[in-house]
């Protein structure tokens, strides 16, 4: 998980609280030092830890919530400031008109070439029909990396790779790019923000009349991205920020600390190299899962994004009647893969992040679903629909066919029987979904 041994330590922190027989001001004292210590682990500026332990401490020595425990209260005071601490609600690029201009700005390495295939992959996905275009005239790969990037997310893309002047490129292409609904534009980087570079943006600003220009900064930078950002705020207007590999450094914190007080809102952060390893950024939703209290806006986010294309209300009522057949079971597993590995899925649960499970566990359940697909793979089309009517013979052949073990496919068998009658015992009662759904957001503390 992003922030991991941080979240690790604040979730500590929070069980020692709700373990206290009562909130005096030693154990007050004791859990803002907690606090202090984690997030100065964590890279964070020691002066804004101390503004954030001193407020923490002020509301909870001078407010009272009728109705609410103390030792309750106290745990919505640390969500609630580490949320204001990271830049309070969640901003996103407007991208209301058609169509919108979001060009990409920022150093040398920073991730922009890559984060520019990321976001083309993200609002894809959301239906835009977007385009990406490679004005980065410096870096000598970029434009194939870009070409690359968009080939893979299957999204058009609009490169020059013997122009060496960006404005020359955007004039040759900007009509093209009209019909989109979104272009990315990526820009050229220098290892620190030069004159030059800060003239190179202007430019590039006045012909393309951005609609919103964020930065790129990578989390490994730490609180050296305070002066960046602000730099890249006084000299080029930026209107938000993208932290690039927040999942390869401990000094995650740092930086999105530091950028949430300069004002430069933060959009996204990117988790992983892939084209899918971006983020909304969400300070509410972030905490929660830093906190162990899960992510449901995000979970929510996921399983939609999983379930595009597939008749859900279909699924639904099939699930709700106990009615599916293994290849309903082998539609929902593919819908699970494309959220993402268990653990990540489970650090977006209430209640499931803070729950310690092995990862070895987690990773055995991923391959275990990995297993039970070859299985169904190797199932002809009647014992998809008949999954009761398997036979050993039947058995024996999937097996081979598959590369598992008759073991194995028993296994799948019991837990497809097992999930059939769960959804059976539900009643096809869509109240009790309801329930359950309302029952996981309570534990949201107070959201
Ligand atoms: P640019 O010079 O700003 O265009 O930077 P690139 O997009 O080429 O990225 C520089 C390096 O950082 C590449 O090796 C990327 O694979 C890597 N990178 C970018 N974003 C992430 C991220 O979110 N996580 C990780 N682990 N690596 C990333």
């Amino acid at each position: 998980m992003v922030l991991g041994e941080l979240g690790d330590k604040l979730k500590g922190t929070l069980s020692k609280i709700s373990k206290a027989l009562f909130v005096d001001e030693k154990l007050l004292d004791e859990i803002v030092r907690e606090i202090q210590r984690a997030l100065l682990h964590a890279d964070i500026n020691v002066q804004l830890v101390f503004k954030l332990s001193k407020s923490i401490k002020e509301r909870a020595l001078k407010e009272d919530i009728p109705g609410l425990d103390k030792r309750e209260h106290l745990v919505k005071i640390v969500y609630e400031e580490l949320v204001q601490f990271l830049g309070g609600d969640k901003k996103e690029p407007d991208i209301s008109k058609a169509p919108t201009k979001l060009m990409l700005v920022g150093l040398f390495g920073a991730g922009k070439t890559t984060t520019s295939g990321k976001l083309a992959k993200y609002y894809s996905k959301r239906g835009k029909k977007v385009a990406l275009v490679g004005l980065d005239v410096w870096r000598p790969a970029a434009m194939k990396q870009l070409e690359q990037v968009g080939k893979n997310v299957g999204v058009d893309t609009f490169v020059n790779m013997d122009e060496k002047n960006p404005l020359t490129i955007w004039n040759s292409v900007k009509e093209d790019v009209e019909k989109y609904d979104l272009i990315i534009i990526d820009t050229a980087g220098r290892d620190a923000l030069s004159e030059e570079l800060i003239k190179e943006i202007e430019d590039v600003t006045d012909a393309i009349a951005p609609d919103e220009k964020i930065l790129v900064l990578q989390a490994d930078i730490g609180q050296a991205a305070q002066a960046q950002a602000e730099q890249f705020h006084k000299s080029c207007n930026i209107t938000g920020v993208i932290i690039s590999k927040m999942d390869g450094s401990a000094k995650g914190g740092g930086a999105l600390t530091a950028c949430a007080v300069t004002g430069a809102p933060i959009m996204f952060i990117g988790v992983g190299e892939g084209p899918s390893d971006l983020e909304s950024f969400n300070p509410k939703g972030f905490v929660s899962r830093l906190l162990g209290m899960g992510d449901i806006e995000a979970l929510l986010e996921k399983a939609q994004e999983a379930m595009a294309g597939t008749n859900q209300e279909d699924m639904q009522k099939k699930l709700m009647k106990g009615d599916f057949d293994l290849n309903d079971l082998y539609e929902q597993m593919n819908a699970m893969k494309k959220m993402g590995s268990l653990s990540k899925i489970m650090d977006l649960m209430p209640g499931m992040g803070g729950m310690k499970i092995p990862k070895e566990a987690l990773k055995g359940q991923d391959e275990k679903l990995t297993k039970w697909k070859f299985i169904i793979d190797s199932c002809t089309p009647f014992e998809r629909a008949n999954p009761d009517q398997m036979n050993g013979s039947r058995v024996e052949r999937i097996a081979k066919g598959s590369g598992t073990t008759p073991q194995q496919i028993r296994e799948l068998l019991k837990q497809y029987k097992m999930s059939k009658k769960l959804m059976k015992s539900m009643g096809g009662s869509e109240k009790k979904m309801q329930k359950m759904m309302a029952k996981m957001q309570g534990g949201q503390m107070g959201r």
